[in-house]
């Protein structure tokens, strides 16, 4: 695709996420919060699906991992001690012509010359470091004591309470502490539709070990997120890994990778899956004068332990999700004429509605009724949605727009008025091939629930 095209696949994409309800600009009507997105109500399935999907596999189906749901609210001596209010910076840069604020690395350049890449400006100030910390106060006063940070990533909560998490699920190494949550960082330049938010989660892992399992778990992780990925339908030529160079990693880190997805404006990071040693746990140690280390029952040595951190952005898989599926194709339209369809192919499991439900015509009351017992019947196992408003076909092109996976429709066979043996009976479509098969009623729940686990 040249660069056009993917400029033109971006556009359709923000565009479909605001007129389908995936995704809409934060206080639109006031004219935008600039960086934070609000999700709409598919959306928000879209997210809890992911999360969820995140939560089970990293935790629930792991005896080695247990969750933790920390306050976004941290006390200013925690980021100290882990550097961020000394260096969570970036290199900020102002034109002085058109008086952006620009990062220092996303200059553009002519003939060697930096330049603003807003207005080509060339009057550019000194490049100097902006905190990417959110600030605020906490209680009534304003002096200094009072101030706290909104926290810019969920780990710091997961290494301050390690010892309180060690005691009471009484674990042994290696093991795990996981936790989803939001994280706040003022991007001097967010862009890339919800790709460099302002406010965004994270779904992070600190896997605790001895210092010698290190590297090796840092390629067992790396290995379990790459098909964590795929897991959830995202294409496997389209992800890759960056070994980050020694010279580009933490001083602290013995190996990092990136996880990167091909979005349609560039090969951008979705994970860092990081070996960051005892470097975590030994700044709070020091800082906080409290013992965070690890007792061996088997060989009575105490320790600091290690940690392999992979760490996801929910917002930039939720994007991910969303590119991958972006589809076209073409199917025929009522009068059996060809047109183009857009069709969103979500993996069922990440598939914000699962099942629709299609009387055929909304003004036959058995058909009707016979409807609505369906989707009581589903209701329990998944997200169904009954439309009961138009022809049939826009009803299923309106189902393939937001990728739901499969369509029932209820006919004169399903009432019996085409022979007894066909009474009870539906037909069930599938999104991709939009072939049609008949299947019993009581057989739904089954049938689609094996294909969205
Ligand atoms: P980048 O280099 O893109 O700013 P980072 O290396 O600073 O990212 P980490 O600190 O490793 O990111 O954070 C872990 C994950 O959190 C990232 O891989 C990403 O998925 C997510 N993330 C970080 N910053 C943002 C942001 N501004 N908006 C959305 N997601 C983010």
């Amino acid at each position: 695709m040249t660069g056009k095209e993917n400029a033109q696949r971006m556009e359709k994409i923000v565009s479909l996420c605001k007129r389908r309800g995936f995704i809409f600009q934060s206080s639109e009507i006031y004219g935008g919060l600039n960086g934070v997105w609000d999700y709409g109500p598919l959306g928000t399935e879209l997210k809890n699906n992911l999360k969820q999907y995140w939560w089970q596999v990293t935790v629930r189906d792991r005896d080695d991992v247990v969750g933790l749901d920390g306050a976004i609210l941290t006390h200013p001596a925690v980021l100290k001690a882990s550097g961020h209010v000394d260096t969570f910076t970036d290199p900020m840069v102002d034109c002085r012509t058109c008086k952006a604020r620009l990062r220092a690395d996303q200059l553009s350049e002519k003939n060697g010359v930096k330049q603003c890449p807003n207005c080509g400006g060339k009057d550019l100030t000194e490049a100097r470091p902006f905190n990417l910390m959110f600030q605020t106060q906490m209680g009534a006063s304003a002096d200094p004591a009072s101030i706290a940070y909104l926290r810019p990533e969920t780990a710091q909560s997961i290494f301050v309470q390690f010892k309180n998490v060690l005691d009471v699920s009484r674990k042994k190494l290696p093991f795990g502490i996981a936790q989803i949550g939001k994280a706040f960082r003022n991007e001097i330049n967010p862009r890339n539709f919800t790709f460099r938010s302002r406010e965004f989660e994270q779904m992070e892992l600190e896997y605790f070990c001895r210092p010698e399992q290190g590297m090796d778990l840092l390629a067992y992780w790396l290995k379990e997120r790459i098909k964590f990925y795929e897991e959830i339908g995202i294409s496997r030529k389209r992800l890759h890994i960056l070994d980050v160079p020694e010279k580009e990693r933490a001083f602290y880190s013995k190996g990092t990778f990136d996880i990167e997805y091909e979005f349609p404006f560039g090969r951008q990071e979705l994970e860092g899956v990081a070996y960051r040693t005892d470097y975590d746990l030994q700044q709070h140690i020091k800082a906080s004068g409290k013992p965070l280390d690890y007792f061996d029952e088997e060989t009575k040595e105490r320790f600091v332990p290690h940690v392999v951190e992979p760490s996801a952005g929910v917002d930039r898989t939720v994007l991910a999700l969303i590119c991958d599926a972006y589809d076209e194709d073409t199917a025929p339209d009522e009068k059996g004429k060809m047109e183009t369809r857009v069709v969103m192919r979500f993996h069922p499991r990440m598939a914000p509605i699962k099942c629709a439900i299609f009387p055929l015509l909304r003004n036959k009351e058995a058909l009707v009724a016979k409807a609505r017992e369906v989707q009581a019947l589903l209701r329990p196992h998944m997200n169904v949605f009954y439309d009961e408003g138009g022809a049939i076909g826009r009803r299923y092109r309106r189902q393939d727009e937001i990728g739901t996976p499969f369509g029932v429709t209820i006919d004169f066979e399903t009432l019996g008025e085409k022979g007894e043996e066909l009474r009870d009976t539906v037909t069930l479509r599938d999104r991709d091939s939009m072939k049609q098969e008949r299947v019993t009623i009581k057989d739904l729940p089954q049938l689609i629930s094996s294909k969205i686990r």
